[in-house]
């Protein structure tokens, strides 16, 4: 039997025997004191690759992104953000649940962008009338795409002129940086913070970074503790990511090139629209009917995936190159039958 194909994210990789054994090495200590030598180091690695002052490991990207929002703004702040954001759309509103800071949506441009006559429109002036217009988030990569760095370049500046902080959420930074043959540190300039993943295209089981100044990255530690991500021994799991980040950026490339060839692949059949994927997500379109029995047909053939009318389909350090021939041959083995 074959292994199982799962392209529904790349966050469903597992830790493979190489990270385990380091994980099983790790030095520990007690991080809330701040004293556990591998996430120490884990966050030193991390600021440095990414030039900043300071970073902070926490368990989740949802958090990292929330105790940076939180560092930066308080209640009545205002942040601007795409409608497709994941701090927007996809963390169950903890900003302004649990940071009383309104987030002011605007419209994602086709390229993932936000219109600078967008962002500086939705700027308020001091007005009682309104909330304080503190900070712009941007997301890059956003659903696979890379933003260019002149749009970055103009956005940040554009922020910055208006007194704006300004933050990326970098899940997938890793996968923009490969894609463009650029530095960490270039990915993210013009931004006062970054999270980014480790357990994303990175691999590792577990675990987000937040980067910044030393001020933030401090008032960030305490929103960490009060949302209850304070963890002990939890150098076994920055271990998983100083592994991830010595072994798994470069290797990126791959799922790129996968993604494209499974795109080339599936772009053969008449039945479905494939975008182009810049990076390691694509999308395949097809009327709803095909959803469910297709479905079916993958389960059936050993493949884990959502199917929707407007799919995602995202590679990562699991899926090899056959597993994208043997997903191809899949998919066509549906429509064989199903075009009818
Ligand atoms: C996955 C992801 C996050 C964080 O997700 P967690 O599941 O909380 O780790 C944040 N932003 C983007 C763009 C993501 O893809």
């Amino acid at each position: 039997m074959n292994h199982q194909i799962d392209l529904r994210s790349d966050t469903v990789t597992r830790p493979g025997p190489a990270m385990r054994a380091a994980m099983a090495a790790a030095e520990v200590g007690d991080d809330v004191y701040g004293d556990d030598p591998t996430v120490n180091r884990l966050q030193q690695v991390t600021a440095e690759l990414f030039g900043y002052e300071a970073a902070l490991f926490a368990p989740s990207g949802t958090q990292s992104n929330l105790i940076g929002l939180m560092a930066h703004c308080g209640r009545g702040d205002e942040y601007l953000v795409g409608q497709e954001a994941h701090t927007f759309k996809y963390e169950a509103g903890g900003a302004a649940v649990l940071g009383s800071i309104q987030p002011q949506p605007l419209p994602q441009q086709a390229d993932g962008s936000l219109a600078l006559v967008d962002i500086a429109n939705a700027i308020k002036p001091d007005d009682i009338h309104f909330a304080r217009t503190r900070l712009l988030a941007l997301e890059n990569t956003i659903g696979g795409r890379v933003l260019s760095r002149d749009y970055l370049d103009a956005a940040t500046t554009l922020a910055h002129q208006h007194g704006l902080i300004t933050h990326l959420d970098g899940a997938r930074i890793f996968n923009a940086a490969v894609k463009q043959g650029i530095s960490l540190q270039a990915a993210t300039a013009g931004f006062d913070s970054v999270s980014v993943c480790l357990s994303k295209g990175l691999g590792a089981p577990i675990g987000s970074v937040l980067c910044g100044s030393r001020d933030v990255v401090q008032r960030a530690l305490r929103w960490r503790k009060m949302l209850g991500g304070g963890l002990r021994q939890v150098g076994i799991l920055a271990a998983a990511g100083l592994y991830a980040l010595e072994h798994h950026v470069d290797r990126l490339a791959d799922d790129h090139d996968n993604a494209a060839l499974l795109a080339a692949g599936l772009a053969g059949i008449d039945e479905l629209t494939v975008s182009k994927p810049q990076t390691n997500i694509l999308y395949a379109d097809m009327a709803a009917a095909h959803c469910a029995p297709l479905e079916r047909h993958l389960q059936e053939h050993g493949i884990n995936a959502r199917v929707t009318p407007h799919m995602r389909l995202v590679t990562h350090l699991d899926v090899s190159r056959e597993d994208v021939t043997r997903t191809v041959e899949a998919f066509k083995g549906y429509f064989q039958v199903a075009g009818r």
